[in-house]
């Protein structure tokens, strides 16, 4: 046998070998879901068994509301946007607002396929942009979804920020914008209220990565293109933990685009039982213009109101 032979015979049962790894490893990604998409890390397969998040292995949608009006102007602009709130939840905050959609299960199932399908159906010059609300534990299959495709509108990850980092890359290779709200400095809140005792370490090391892909923020006719908006609701008798948010933001990214909420209602079993009180706004506010965080937005102190709830 020549040399020449016997090397071409090794690479043709190398690249056996290497299609049959590539085929087993198919296989058991098509056979086996392992949920790893958001920190929780429960490692269930969502075929069989449900994680923290209480869903299944297809997206779940609750509601789909079309030229939606109540997000930050650069993301609503005129409009509005072609909101889509995903059922379930990955943090499921003690005093969540949509909490009938993310704490009680309740919505459509679709496969990637059949969402790309449902986006495609809308006549998109409508809104001013797909606004993905609660999206993380769906964060794999949206990015099969959405993977290789091309929108004429901006898509933005409007999320809780506690995200797998490691999936982050991928994402922001199909969505446009990150909109992640910046919740707790202290872990002994975020665990109080969310069961998430690392929430501070891995929001604030995503929203560090967020800026990284999405380095600039771009805006076309005021509506914001790509780029990143962090978001952060005040909760009632907890202003220093929103300072130490605001001093992090300041001495960690890089040209920050921030939105100030004061919207709390407290709703459900909440153990906390009012709303934001004037002078803590004010307070807030004041520290962040001490700081010089001077881009982005204030929300008007009377958007802590019901009304501004979705009925889901
Ligand atoms: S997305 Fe849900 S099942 Fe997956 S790791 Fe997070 S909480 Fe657990």
């Amino acid at each position: 046998m020549s040399v020449f032979l016997f090397l071409e015979r090794i690479y043709i049962n190398l690249s056996k070998i290497k299609i049959k790894i590539d085929f087993l490893m198919e296989l058991s990604y098509n056979i086996v879901m392992i949920c790893n998409d958001c920190p929780r890390k429960c490692g269930v397969d969502r075929s069989k068994q449900k994680g923290f998040c209480g869903e299944g292995e297809q997206i779940k949608i609750a509601k789909i509301i079309e030229n939606f009006m109540w997000e930050e102007p650069c993301i609503s602009g005129e409009k509005g946007a072609l909101a889509i709130f995903f059922s379930g939840c990955n943090l499921r905050c003690e005093f969540c607002q949509n909490y009938q959609i993310s704490h009680f299960s309740k919505g459509e199932e679709y496969t990637p396929k059949e969402f790309l399908a449902l986006l495609k159906r809308y006549d998109l010059s409508k809104f001013s942009c797909i606004d993905l609300i609660t999206p993380t534990h769906f964060t794999s299959k949206i990015i099969e979804a959405l993977e290789g495709q091309k929108f004429p509108i901006p898509i933005v990850w409007n999320s809780s920020g506690y995200e797998n980092i490691d999936l982050l890359p991928k994402l922001a290779e199909v969505v446009d914008v990150f909109m992640p709200d910046f919740k707790y400095f202290s872990n002994e809140l975020s665990q109080k209220f969310s069961k998430a005792e690392d929430y501070f370490e891995v929001a604030s090391k995503c929203i560090i990565k967020m800026r990284e892909l999405k380095h600039k923020n771009i805006f076309t006719e005021g509506i914001l293109q790509s780029g990143l908006l962090i978001r952060h609701l005040a909760l009632p008798g907890q202003i220093r933990d929103s300072y130490k948010i605001l001093d992090f933001i300041k001495e960690k990214i890089e040209n920050p685009f921030i939105s100030l909420m004061s919207q709390f209602t407290p709703c459900n079993n909440c153990s906390i039982k009012r709303g934001l009180n004037p002078l803590e706004y004010k307070a807030l506010l004041n520290h962040a213009q001490k700081l010089g965080l001077s881009e982005g937005y204030f929300q008007d102190f009377s958007s802590a109101d019901e009304k501004f709830i979705p009925n889901f």
